[in-house]
C-alpha cells in the first residue's frame, strides 16, 4: 500500500491531493518537496484535503504527500516552560522570527529540546502497580516549577524498571511498564493530539473562585477555578495591563499564554514585556511557570486555527500534574476569522458574516476543555484549567457572532470600557455591563473563607451602583441639587465604591494586589459609612454635613495600607464612622 498521494490542487492554505485513501481525518501529513506540515480535514474516497500549517507558495500539483499515521500533536515533557513556540509548537527562538522572517519552512524542528539533560528522580518503586496520570518521577524543570513526570493515560500495569536518580534527556526510558499488551517503556516526553482533550476523573462544581487580587474581578465578577471567562479589549482600554495582573497574581501554578493573530509588532511588545515580568510570589522570572505560544497574522492561518488547541492541550498536562493552570487567548477573534478564511477555500456554506456554521460549536468545544477536576491516576488530585478568552470585535460591536457565541458559552464577562480608560478609571471594567454567573457557586467559598457577609455586601454594592446610573439619569435632567439627601448620600457612597474600591493602581507596590479578606473589609467599611451615615440622615443631621466627614479621607487611602498593617487600622476607620456619623 502506498504511504504517498499526490497534489492536484492549490488554495492558498488548503490543498487537494489524491491516491489518499486509507488515511485518516486529521492525520498529520508532509506536503510537496519542502515537506510542509499539514492535516488531513476532509476525505472523500481517495481524494482528501489538506490545511497546511506553512505558506504554500511554490508548491506545486504533481508534487506528493507524505502520510505520517498519526495525527497532529504536541510534545510534552521537561523544556516546555518558559518557551515561546508558534502554533504548532516549534520554539521561536528569538522574537524577531515574529515579525520578519519566520521559521524556515518544513524543517523539522523539535519541540522541545532532545539533547537537554534533566535531573530525573524517581518516586515510584519497582514492582508497584501504575495507571496512567500516576507520578513516577521529578524535575526540577525551573526555579518555580517541579515537572512531574506521569504514567501516559492509557498505560496500565506493574512497574518492572525505574531509573535511578540521575541525569536523562527527554528520550531516555526511565521506566517500564509490564501491560496487558506487554512491556511498555516510558520517556519524559509525551505526545498528545492536540484536538483530543485529556482524559480526567470527573468535572467538579465551579466552586472555588481564581483569586486575581483584583478587587473588581475578584469581588464583583468572580471567575471559578476551571472557570471561564470572556474579555473584548478595544484598543487602549488596559487589555494588556489586565492580562499581565492575571498572569502576576491570579493564585494559578501555571499560565499559558496564546497570542493568536495580532499584528506582529503587538505581539511582540507582549512576547517582550512577559519575559521581564517578575513573579511576585517569588522573585524569579515569571517565564518560569509561563508557556507563551504565538502566532501572528503574517504567519500562515492554518497554524493560527490550531494554536488555541496547542495552547490548552499543554495546559491540560500541566493540570494532570495537579496544577491550576491559567490560559489566556488573546484574540479569539482572529482564530475564528482562520476558521473562516480556511472555511472559505473549502467552499463550505457560510453561516453568519461569512464564518463557518460550525463556528459556535467550536468555540463550545475549546471552552470545555476548561474546568475543575480530579485527575486521572490511582491517587485523586484536585486540579484545573480556568480560560479567558479575549474577543476583538471589529469596531467594538459586541453583536457580531464571534462575541456573541463567546458570551453564550463563557460563564463571566468583564467587559472593558474604552471611555473609562479614558476618564483613567483602571481598571476599567465596566461595572453595569459586566457580569459572573458564579457568584452563587463561589459564595460558599467566601462565607467560609473570609466572612458570612460577603454576599450581602457585595450584592449591597452592587445595587448602590445600579441605583446610581438611576439617579444620574434624573441629575442629568434636573441638575444634582433637586436630589434629594437620601439620594445624595447614595451618590457619596457609589462614588466612594467606584474610586476608592473599584479603582485600583496596577502600577502601585501596595496596591497591584489586594488579599480577599482585605477587598472584602474594605468594601464593608464603605457599605458601613452608607448605613451609618443614612442612620446620621434620619436623625436629622444635615447631608452636606456627612459628606464632608473626615473619615472619608481615609476611606479614600485604605487601598494603599499595606496587608500586614491592613485589619488593625481598618478597624480604627471602622470605629471613627461609627463615632464620626453620631456626633454630626
Ligand atoms: P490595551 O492593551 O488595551 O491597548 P494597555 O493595557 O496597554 O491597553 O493599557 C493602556 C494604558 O492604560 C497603560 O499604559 C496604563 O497607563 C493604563 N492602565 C491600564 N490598566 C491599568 C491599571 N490597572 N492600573 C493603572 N493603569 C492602567
Amino acid at each position: 500500500m502506498t504511504q504517498e498521494g499526490r497534489i492536484i490542487k492549490i488554495a492558498g492554505p488548503v490543498i487537494i491531493a489524491e491516491g489518499m485513501r486509507g488515511s485518516q481525518m486529521y492525520e498529520m501529513v508532509k506536503v510537496g518537496e519542502d515537506k510542509l506540515i499539514g492535516e488531513i480535514i476532509e476525505l472523500e474516497g481517495d481524494t482528501a484535503t489538506i490545511q497546511v500549517y506553512e505558506e504554500t507558495a511554490g508548491i506545486k500539483p504533481g508534487e506528493t504527500v507524505e502520510r505520517t499515521g498519526g495525527p497532529l500533536s504536541v510534545e510534552l515533557g521537561p523544556g516546555i516552560l518558559g518557551s515561546i513556540f508558534d502554533g504548532i509548537q516549534r520554539p521561536l527562538e528569538n522574537i524577531k522570527a515574529l515579525t520578519g522572517d519566520y521559521i524556515e519552512r518544513g524543517v523539522d524542528v523539535p519541540s522541545l529540546p532532545k539533547d537537554k539533560k534533566w535531573t530525573f528522580k524517581p518516586t515510584a518503586r519497582e514492582g508497584q502497580m501504575v495507571k496512567g496520570g500516576d507520578i513516577i518521577g521529578e524535575v526540577e524543570e525551573t526555579s518555580s516549577i517541579t515537572h512531574r513526570i506521569m504514567v501516559p493515560p492509557n498505560v496500565e500495569g506493574k512497574l518492572t524498571m525505574i531509573a535511578p536518580q540521575g541525569e536523562y534527556t527527554v528520550l531516555d526510558d526511565i521506566a517500564e511498564v509490564e501491560t496487558e499488551r506487554g512491556t511498555e517503556k516510558i520517556q519524559m516526553l509525551q505526545k498528545w493530539p492536540v484536538r483530543k482533550g485529556r482524559p480526567y476523573k470527573k468535572k467538579l462544581d465551579p466552586d472555588v473562585p481564581l483569586i486575581t487580587g483584583q478587587r473588581a474581578q475578584d469581588t464583583f465578577f468572580s471567575v471559578a477555578k476551571g472557570g471561564t471567562a470572556a474579555i473584548p479589549g478595544p484598543f487602549g482600554s488596559g487589555k494588556t495591563v489586565t492580562q499581565q495582573q492575571l498572569a502576576k497574581w491570579a493564585d494559578a501554578d501555571i499560565i499559558v499564554y496564546v497570542g493568536c493573530g495580532e499584528r506582529g509588532n503587538e505581539m511582540t511588545e507582549v512576547l517582550k514585556e512577559f519575559p521581564e515580568l517578575e513573579d511576585p510570589k517569588t522573585g524569579n522570572p515569571l517565564m518560569d511557570r509561563t508557556v507563551l505560544i504565538a502566532n501572528t497574522s503574517n504567519m500562515p492561518v492554518a497554524a493560527r486555527e490550531a494554536c488555541v488547541y496547542t495552547g490548552i492541550t499543554i495546559a491540560e498536562y500541566f493540570r494532570d500534574m495537579g496544577y491550576d493552570v491559567a490560559l489566556m487567548a488573546d484574540s479569539t477573534s482572529r482564530w475564528a476569522e482562520a476558521m473562516r478564511e480556511i472555511s472559505g477555500r473549502l467552499e463550505e456554506m457560510p453561516g453568519e458574516e461569512g464564518y463557518p456554521a460550525y463556528l459556535a460549536s467550536r468555540l463550545a468545544q475549546f471552552y470545555e476543555r476548561a474546568g475543575r477536576v480530579t485527575t486521572i491516576g490511582s491517587e485523586d488530585k484536585i486540579a484545573s484549567v480556568s480560560v479567558v478568552g479575549a474577543v476583538s470585535p471589529p469596531g467594538g460591536d459586541l453583536s457580531e457572532p464571534v462575541t456573541q457565541n463567546t458570551l453564550r458559552i463563557c460563564k463571566v464577562f468583564w467587559a472593558l470600557d474604552a471611555s473609562l480608560a479614558d476618564k483613567r478609571h483602571f481598571p476599567a471594567i465596566d461595572w453595569l455591563q459586566s457580569y459572573s454567573l458564579y457568584i452563587d457557586s463561589v459564595q460558599e467559598w467566601w462565607a467560609s473563607n473570609v466572612d458570612p457577609e460577603w454576599r450581602s455586601v457585595r450584592d449591597e454594592a452592587m445595587a448602590l451602583l445600579q441605583k446610581e446610573a438611576e439617579l444620574q439619569e434624573i441629575v442629568q435632567l434636573v441638575g444634582p441639587d433637586a436630589l434629594p439627601d437620601r439620594e445624595r448620600i447614595t451618590l457619596e457612597t457609589t462614588r466612594m465604591i467606584r474610586e476608592d474600591f473599584l479603582q485600583q493602581n496596577a502600577y502601585h507596590e501596595v496596591d497591584t494586589y489586594c488579599s480577599p479578606s482585605k477587598q472584602f473589609e474594605m468594601l464593608r467599611t464603605i457599605i458601613m459609612f452608607h448605613r451609618n451615615a443614612t442612620a446620621a440622615l434620619e436623625k436629622g443631621a444635615p447631608a452636606a454635613d456627612i459628606i464632608s466627614l473626615p473619615v472619608k479621607e481615609d476611606i479614600g487611602r485604605m487601598k494603599y495600607i499595606p496587608e500586614e498593617e491592613f485589619p488593625a487600622r481598618i478597624k480604627e476607620i471602622q470605629e471613627r464612622i461609627v463615632k464620626e456619623c453620631s456626633e454630626v
